[in-house]
């Protein structure tokens, strides 16, 4: 049984069937670029729900919880509130602030969303009830780049999720999306995990298989024990690496679906793709459980949503 820490909703009409634009995961990275009409779509068009076909991945593929936010682009929390209501015995839902712009492309003054970000997260835990926040890629909040004056732009942000004792997730490496890639190396993480020992800071992605990335976040990650990793486009020997530095309780499985992630298909969809890599590093049974399943329980606490979703994907599956 598996619990999904990492997956993104909301989709445009244009996306309705990629598969022939994306197959392989190469494919995605150059999606923006091959196809920057469609990519615009994105920021033209009304978003429309497809936690539908997540339900259907899920089912296929063992999971049983999964937690949603936002996909990049004008997709608001709300929306995502709204369709993990649709499906509340199996999806909850986590916060995010900025991914309009992870989009669009950065503002050049960073002021305006970090003032507005601390209210809209607290909105989030407490109004919608959502149970975290998603990724933040932080340049929507600072255009700093010494690490103390990253930490003073996101305290702002990490008072509040300190305050609900809510876990957050900062993305590692790169993505399909224009800007940014400096933050992708967690070098700064480390001063930000410092000031807010309390919260759970999820790095996820792990430095998505690319050497000076990963040693980053395991420096930052030996250093602080509130730092966590997701299993999210990592490599068998980085996630055998991992497990055995830190243990296998900071660890937890994603796997980024999304209206574009979704289509991959080779060398396999992307739940197999996900999981294939636990294989291949020789997960003992232990450590498969924790990833799997303890570990998102214990971090998002989602101890009653966890019973009930087992339940139903249970009965639902005889
Ligand atoms: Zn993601």
């Amino acid at each position: 049984m598996i619990i999904d820490t990492h997956t993104h909703v909301w989709s445009f009409p244009s996306y309705r069937d990629l598969s022939q634009h994306i197959k392989t995961t190469e494919d995605l990275i150059a999606f923006r670029t091959r196809y920057p009409e469609l990519y615009n779509c994105s920021l033209t068009e009304d978003p429309v729900d497809n936690s539908d076909a997540l339900i259907a991945d899920m089912d296929k593929n063992g999971v049983a919880l999964t937690l949603v936010q936002a996909r990049p682009g004008y997709v608001t929390n709300d929306q995502v509130a709204q369709a993990a209501a649709r499906h509340s015995d199996r999806l909850q839902a986590i916060a995010r602030v900025g991914h309009d712009q992870e989009a669009a492309g950065y503002h050049d003054d960073p002021g305006p969303t970090r003032e507005w970000a601390p209210e809209e997260i607290e909105r989030c835990l407490t109004k919608l009830k959502m149970k975290g926040v998603g990724e933040i890629f932080i340049r929507s909040l600072t255009n700093e780049i010494h690490p103390e004056r990253i930490a003073n732009d996101l305290d702002g942000l990490m008072k509040v999720v300190s305050k609900h004792g809510a876990p957050i997730q900062f993305p590692t490496a790169w993505s399909q999306f224009p800007g940014g890639l400096f933050y992708g190396d967690p070098l700064w993480v480390d001063e930000v995990a410092l000031r807010h020992p309390k919260v759970p800071i999820i790095l996820t992605k792990m430095g998505r298989s690319v050497g000076r990335y990963f040693d980053s976040a395991m420096t930052v990650a030996m250093r602080n024990v509130n730092i966590y990793f997701d299993v999210v486009g990592t490599n068998p020997q980085h996630l055998r690496f991992a497990i055995d530095k830190l243990g296998p309780h900071r660890i937890m499985f994603g796997t980024d679906w999304s209206a574009t992630w979704r289509w991959i298909s080779v060398p396999a969809t992307l739940h197999k793709l996900r999981m294939k890599v636990l294989d291949d590093a020789n997960v003992t049974d232990e450590e498969r459980r924790m990833i799997l399943w303890d570990n998102a329980i214990q971090v998002f606490k989602l101890e009653e949503e966890a019973k009930k979703a087992r339940s139903v994907f249970r009965s639902a599956a005889e």
